[in-house]
């Protein structure tokens, strides 16, 4: 059985303080809720401070990016190592804010997600269709060149802690989710490409996500399906009355 995952991807907004308030909220709520694993992805800058809010509970913490060399002249690169050091157990990779604005391409996730498994961190990988590449039927082929591309030279043995998160562009922030029905379609082809490149034994272990517009009201019946190994949240995740009702779907 792999054990659901729900990850708040706050993107730029939370300062620390701001930070520490959210989670002086959720804890209480969510302090002795096993059935899945929750992750919290704050800035950079709040990292510190959410690691020392959540110390004690089953919360982990995540960073959005990480850069794929261990240290060196690369002015406002934070390194995989850097990451750990902090306190974080997860980071976000290649999600389709970096890849739209920031210029970041598949090759770069492969570098990122190496990098961050040689640190041990468990990395969350995001791929995802455009809404003109849904409409012209390109979906499989996007997903599955995304993947194989995240996939490059990484051995099967290195690669059961990679996450994966099927975020469709034309859901993230618009209120529009994919139906449970099409994630689920999207969520078998990943597998099936993780399973060429790692075989069946460890793409049944590994996580794949769901991204898009979750909210508390979708959350359940998209959860219910066992394609679907759990949630990446932006804009619910941000207030802790609706993660938290998100969390206990
Ligand atoms: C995201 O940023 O990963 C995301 C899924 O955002 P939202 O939930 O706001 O669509």
């Amino acid at each position: 059985m792999r054990k659901k995952l729900i990850a708040a991807n706050w993107k730029m907004y939370k300062t620390a303080e701001q930070a520490l308030a959210f989670v002086s909220a959720v804890l209480p709520v969510v302090w002795e809720h096993t059935r899945d694993e929750i992750v919290l992805c704050p800035s950079f800058l709040a990292v510190p401070t959410v690691v020392e809010a959540v110390r004690g509970s089953q919360i982990g913490v995540g960073a959005q990016d990480v850069f794929w060399e261990k240290e060196g002249a690369y002015t406002g690169e934070v390194s995989a190592h850097m990451l750990t050091a902090a306190g974080c157990t997860h980071v976000i990779i290649g999600h389709s804010e970096r890849r739209q604005y920031c210029g970041e391409t598949d090759d770069m996730v492969n570098r990122k997600l190496r990098a961050s498994l040689t640190a041990g961190l468990k990395p969350i990988v995001c791929v995802g269709e455009l809404l003109a590449e849904r409409e012209a039927g390109m979906t499989e082929d996007v997903l599955r060149r995304q993947c194989s591309a995240a996939f490059r030279e990484i051995s099967s043995g290195d690669a059961i802690p990679i996450i994966i998160a099927y975020e469709p562009v034309w859901a993230i922030g618009t209120g529009k989710t994919a139906t449970p029905e099409l994630a689920a379609e999207a969520h078998r082809t990943i597998r099936f490409e993780a399973e060429q490149a790692f075989g069946a034994g460890v793409a049944t272990q590994m996580r794949i996500l769901y991204g898009g517009s979750v909210k508390p009201d979708n959350a359940r019946a998209l959860m219910s399906q066992p394609e679907i190994d759990g949630a990446l949240v932006g804009g619910a995740s941000l207030e802790p009355k609706s993660f938290s009702a998100i969390v206990k779907w």
